[in-house]
């Protein structure tokens, strides 16, 4: 494993560095809507247009085709700008393009990489369903073939920023009387058309980016199935792996700067040394997921797509970022529960990481697979 940055990684660091201080993007504000919308779809224009979008997607649909280490210093140094680069770009930019890479024809690609890169596309996920979350191969969303279309019915949750998207990936049911693994298709359904009814979710963090969409004669033409018919499942194991493995880089790598914001606070009000104890252990943790990060990005780069060890990853991010956060709020003392009047970063981020361990499957799946894939213990 080769960790140490070649010249060419130190020179794109540094050029992005320039650029970043004088490109950054607003804060993104905290409805989801046009607002926000407009804000993302600017900045990924804005990186399209420098050669900072896609780093490691191909050049032909409008990447740079350079490497998982590259992309991994774009995030440390979007990170370090203090910029928020998730938001509804996500889905897009992180699982769906990378599948439509791996899985999708010649045709699709050149149709949906290259506005995803621009900004001119949005995209969001429908998989988890009200009876289909861990179990996601249980999914009863159905899709009944007529003609060159797909006709869907059904209902999908926890769909994040789906209010604001133009495609969603969605893996839905087309042989009803099929083995439940073998009669799923992953489809490309356009978010504008009629039958599609989206109800937004709120939270505790009251942001909304959360919705249920309902599909009532939906129609989907089957040349936007990606993989085959009811080979679907082939398709979605391709996104998780993106999902799990690399698409949170951005998120772990954002953590070592919470961790700093923690240790400003810490020294600005002052704490005792049992608090500057936890501060330190949050420190190495975060040092650790960096680590064990940079492995899995070495072993990406010589392995086509994301392996299990992507789950392990998720699971230690997940557990690092509410212990870190929990910390935030317990260095704010009582003044952490101000959130309702300030919109406090640190409580903020407390309250937001409870998902932490449930968005992109759960802490208790991610130990399922390592224990299965990874250790090769029985089912
Ligand atoms: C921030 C966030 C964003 C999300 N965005 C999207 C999105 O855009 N699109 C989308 O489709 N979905 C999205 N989701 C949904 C997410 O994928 C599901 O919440 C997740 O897969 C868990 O499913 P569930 O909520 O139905 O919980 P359930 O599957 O009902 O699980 C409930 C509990 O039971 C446990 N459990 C279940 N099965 C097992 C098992 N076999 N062994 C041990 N324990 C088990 C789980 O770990 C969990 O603790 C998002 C979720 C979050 C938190």
């Amino acid at each position: 494993m080769e960790l140490a940055h070649t010249p060419d990684d130190q020179i794109f660091r540094e050029e992005l560095r320039g650029w970043l201080v004088e490109h950054a993007p607003p804060p993104p504000p905290p409805e989801v809507g046009p607002a926000l919308r407009a804000r993302d779809v600017a900045w990924q224009r804005s990186l399209f247009d420098a050669g900072y979008a896609g780093i490691t997607w191909p050049r032909e649909y409008g990447g740079r085709g350079l490497t998982l280490t590259q992309q991994m210093i774009w995030y440390e140094e979007t990170a370090r700008a203090g910029i928020s680069h998730v938001n509804s770009l996500f889905v897009g930019v992180s699982h769906a393009g990378p599948t439509i890479i791996a899985c999708g024809t010649d045709e699709q690609k050149a149709r949906w990489l290259p506005p995803i890169l621009r900004g001119d596309a949005i995209w969001c996920q429908g998989f988890s369903e009200p009876d289909a979350g861990s179990d996601l191969a249980s999914l009863r969303t159905t899709a009944e073939r007529d003609g060159d279309d797909l006709v869907l019915n059904g209902v999908k949750i926890w769909t994040s920023y789906a209010q604001i998207a133009d495609h969603q990936e969605m893996l839905v049911r087309t042989d009803p009387d099929a083995p439940k693994h073998q009669g799923i298709t992953w489809l490309v359904c356009d978010m504008r058309q009629p039958g599609i009814e989206i109800r937004p979710i709120r939270t505790l963090v009251r942001e909304s980016h959360f919705c249920e969409v309902h599909y009532h004669d939906v129609r989907v033409p089957i040349a936007d199935v990606v993989g085959a018919l009811h080979d679907g499942w082939r398709v979605a194991r391709a996104t998780l792996a993106y999902e799990h493995g690399i698409a949170n880089l951005g998120q772990q790598i954002r953590m070592s700067r919470t961790v700093e914001q923690i240790v400003e606070t810490a020294r600005a009000r002052g704490c005792d040394d049992a608090m500057w104890a936890r501060i330190a252990d949050a420190r190495a943790d975060v040092a650790s997921l960096r680590a064990m990060t940079a492995l899995m990005v070495s072993r990406i780069s010589r392995e086509d797509l994301p392996g299990p060890e992507g789950s392990l990853v998720k699971l230690r991010y997940g557990e690092v970022s509410q212990r870190i956060h929990e910390l935030g709020v317990d260095v704010l003392g009582v003044d952490g529960l101000e959130f309702v009047a300030d919109d406090h970063a640190l409580t903020y981020g407390y309250l937001a990481s409870l998902a932490a361990t449930i968005g992109g499957g759960t802490s208790e799946i991610q130990r399922d697979i390592v224990a299965e894939r990874l250790l090769g213990l029985p089912r």
